[in-house]
């Protein structure tokens, strides 16, 4: 196993579609080989999802663990670590939150994005199983952030207000503490 370079805007696989996996493919040593060091990769980077064409390997991919908790955006759902091979989205009711979104493969932003807050993934697992879930909430942001990846899509693209795209610092500075503030109102 080994930690990856996380590859960045500007790098041509992450605007690319990426290929789905055949069912005999999943179990290939490359495949299970590949998502090791994503694995290896997202906690080194202290991410909560990876895609592989972060990882410059342009296939349907991607891993998503949410440690979940308090954290200071309130309390957090957890995800265990989960592997979606040729994942799809069925969106199950079109009503729309904003979170502030960051991404691994764009260092040192963060961007308002507007997504539907319930939806069911269904993908493959390691071993090529059916696997099938709902989410609603910040982990529906979480996935379809991930599984925009496998199409080209970042999330800077879904900016709808471009004033709400902003340095992490800034962020901290003069964004936080306006949230923190509604959010204890
Ligand atoms: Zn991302």
């Amino acid at each position: 196993m080994a930690v990856r370079k996380i590859i960045r805007m500007g790098h041509p696989v992450l605007r690319r579609p990426a290929r789905p996996l055949q069912p005999g493919e999943i179990r290939s040593d490359a495949v299970q080989r590949l998502v090791a060091d994503m694995i290896d990769t997202l906690r080194d980077y202290g991410g909560i999802g990876l895609a592989a064409p972060q990882v410059a390997e342009p296939i349907r991919i991607a891993i998503i663990e949410l440690p979940g908790g308090q954290s200071r955006y309130g309390e957090l759902p957890r995800v265990p670590l989960t592997a979606f091979v040729n994942p799809e989205i069925e969106v199950l009711d079109p009503a729309t939150a904003g979170y502030w979104e960051g991404c691994l493969s764009v260092p040192g932003l963060r961007g308002y994005v507007e997504r539907p807050q319930h939806i069911r993934v269904r993908a493959l697992d390691l071993s090529g199983g059916r696997l099938e879930m709902t989410f609603q909430g910040f982990p529906a942001t979480v996935f379809q952030h991930e599984f925009d990846h496998l199409d080209g899509t970042l999330y800077v693209d879904r900016i709808t207000d471009t004033s709400r795209l902003v340095f992490e610092e800034e962020f901290e500075r003069y964004v936080l503490p306006d949230m923190l503030e509604e959010t204890a109102e």
